[in-house]
């Protein structure tokens, strides 16, 4: 699998995008950052998006990407995915007709841009040639995170979470995990609250995996305190964690 790292902030400034990771050009996880990075080409191949949850930094690509491919009279349907909570939120605060088009109705009510899909939960599903796990996360909205496989290479994006257990015991055998840390270590309360991590909550939550993924990806910072978790996370010499910086590609 190979994965593009489309944005990867908790925030938005100069080079600094919201959450979306692409994977072999049609599968994106989460759609914080679309339109801003992808060519006209590279936005067409975009077959599936997995959301985690209903956050507009995790979902503000979605209704422009909708936008691109009627103006450009394409005739395609992309399958937005995620639990009944987060597509119902989607359908009554942001394609609701009033701050953006019902894009599941256009251009045709039969053939529309984008198709709402609800998955399970805690029960694999396939997508295409992948294998798709959503586990339920802690953050102050139902929020889940995936674990994509395909050929035997399994990817875990926990999405936006505080201390959770459930997504931890499913994780299994994986190539890399894409985790969240918001906040420096000394911000816990308002990471906590917020449904956050920072470096030393990161600590105890990959003390719950039975085996540290060779790869630690770690998305979401707060810009302003990049600098602070950099070098808290550089502390825990934890091995295989690096910090995500968008325009990043592995192949896993
Ligand atoms: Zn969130
Ligand atoms: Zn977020």
């Amino acid at each position: 699998m190979r994965l593009r790292v489309l944005g990867c902030s908790g925030a938005e400034f100069p080079g600094h995008s919201p959450s979306a990771f692409l994977i072999d050009d049609s599968l994106l996880l989460d759609a914080g950052t679309v339109g801003a990075v992808l060519s006209e080409d590279e936005q067409w191949r975009i077959d599936d998006i997995l959301v985690t949850h209903s956050h507009l930094d995790h979902i503000r690509g979605i209704p422009l990407l909708a936008d691109n491919i009627v103006v450009s009279r394409l005739s395609r349907t992309v399958q937005v995915r995620g639990t009944t909570e987060v597509l119902a939120a989607l359908g009554t605060h942001l394609m609701n007709g009033v701050i953006w088009p019902d894009f599941t109705r256009i251009p045709t009510p039969e053939a529309p841009v984008l198709r709402y899909q609800p998955i399970p939960v805690d029960k694999s599903f396939a997508v295409g040639d992948y294998e798709v796990l959503a586990s339920p996360v802690n953050h102050p909205v139902p929020a889940v995170g995936y674990r994509v496989s395909r050929g035997g290479t399994s990817l875990l994006y926990t999405g936006d979470t505080g201390p959770t257990e459930r997504i931890w015991e499913l994780a299994g055998e994986l190539a890399a995990l894409i985790v969240e840390v918001s906040f420096p270590s000394d911000m816990a309360e308002i990471a906590l609250l917020t449904g956050h991590l920072t470096p030393m909550l990161l600590g105890k939550e990959l003390a719950k995996l039975p085996k540290l993924p060779p790869r630690i990806l770690i998305t979401h910072l707060k810009p302003q305190y990049y600098d602070r978790i950099e070098a808290e996370l550089a502390a825990l010499r934890l091995p295989g964690v690096e910090l995500l910086r968008g325009g990043n590609v592995y192949d896993l």
